[in-house]
């Protein structure tokens, strides 16, 4: 495959000035960047081909040899005499090119960056109770805030500014990096261009300390296990007074002995005797409001069997209404039998019949036409 002329690749012509070359360059590498074109084959290939055309046609002696030569300037073993075969190399990571273009573009100099103060994460535990009312809780933790000394500026009262020694006042840096001269933030003055000539002596004009802040929070009614709630501005303080980070409130339910909890479901196992099972009844049971509700428990109520409350559930978070509760009957067969119940329950059994068990006797009646059915 013949390799297509570098200054075609680009768009320019033979006669391109290093401004124009840089610009065209810029233009092409940013629309067939790998991050803008995840998986795109197509677009990586083009991405390297405009690089290394760039590559070649930057550097003033390559481009000479690129002129004279063509692309045999550089192939391997030097045909056309004189080659540079020293491939292509110098990159950076993509990332490290792609920051530096968006560094231009912003405009260089006195350019602050807004350094945002930091997020912080919260994790805070919850009962269904308190999930249920809904609650406003105190809470507690390290934070940076801004220094009242300096009121955030980092300076000592009256002292200025002055020019970054790193970088001359410019806020950048240059580098050679490989063919390319790159130019990054400043990291003595953050890009300012500028630095304090007297620190603050409270925060060494960071502009901020270390605190522990306490704030109340307001769990809205319904919350559920996971969610998770943003408190703007309650972060962190960024340095040299630039705006707090939020913070992150982590919900988590604590269990209850007594209600499991779906979403705005709630269920409730209710244990009840064979005798209230057999002979029907009624059972308080709780809800997570706090009261009672007298469930009527039907003559031959079975195990496992349901009954739904509507709307003793659990609030529909930013809402007015409510779940559903759901309770499960779990008859309890009972143990330590005197000599005396345990008659009682042989005298009973002999008064049984078919019709008071009509699921084993169905049971048995299926087993016994299975087996019949094998031979
Ligand atoms: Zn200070
Ligand atoms: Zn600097």
């Amino acid at each position: 495959m013949s390799k297509r002329d570098y200054y075609d690749v680009l768009g320019v012509t033979k006669d391109v000035d290093s401004s124009s070359l840089k610009s065209a360059y810029r233009k092409l590498a940013m629309q067939f960047h790998p991050d803008k074109n995840p998986g795109d084959k197509n677009a990586e290939k083009n991405f390297k081909e405009v690089s290394e055309a760039y590559e070649v046609l930057s550097n003033d002696e390559k481009r000479q040899a690129y002129d004279t030569y063509g692309h045999d300037a550089f192939a391997q073993g030097g045909a056309g005499g004189g080659g540079f075969s020293d491939g292509f190399s110098g990159f950076g990571s993509f990332s490290d090119i792609f920051e530096d273009f968006f560094g231009d573009m912003g405009g260089r100099g006195n350019q602050r960056r807004e350094q945002r103060g930091q997020d912080l994460k919260y994790e805070i535990d919850i009962d269904i109770r308190e999930a249920y009312t809904g609650i406003k809780k105190e809470i507690s933790f390290d934070t940076l805030i801004r220094c009242d000394g300096c009121s955030g500026s980092g300076s000592e009262k009256g002292s200025g500014l002055k020019d970054c020694g790193a970088c001359g006042g410019s806020g950048r840096t240059r580098a050679s990096q490989g063919f390319f001269t790159v130019e990054r933030t400043c990291s003595a003055c953050g890009g300012a261009g500028q630095v304090i000539t007297d620190p603050c002596s409270s925060c060494n004009g960071e502009g901020r300390r270390r605190k522990n802040r306490k704030i109340e929070v307001n769990i809205p009614a319904g919350v559920e296990d996971g969610s998770r709630i943003r408190l703007s501005g309650e972060g962190a303080v960024g340095p040299n007074g630039s705006s707090p980070g939020d913070l992150y409130l982590f919900v988590s339910m604590l269990d209850h002995p007594i209600f499991d909890r779906d979403g705005i479901q709630i269920y409730c196992n209710v244990p009840i005797s064979v005798v209230e099972a057999s002979l029907g009844g009624e059972v308080d049971v709780p809800t997570v409001s706090g009261g009672k509700v007298k469930v009527k428990i039907p003559a031959g109520s079975q195990n496992g069997d349901q009954f739904k409350l509507n709307g003793k559930g659990m609030p529909t978070i930013r809402s007015t209404s409510f779940g559903d509760m759901v309770i499960t009957i779990n008859v309890e067969i009972p143990k330590n039998l005197s000599d005396n119940q345990k008659r009682l329950l042989k005298e009973f059994n002999e008064e049984l019949s078919q019709k008071n068990n009509p699921e084993s006797t169905g049971f048995f009646t299926k087993v016994k036409d299975f087996w019949d059915g094998l031979t």
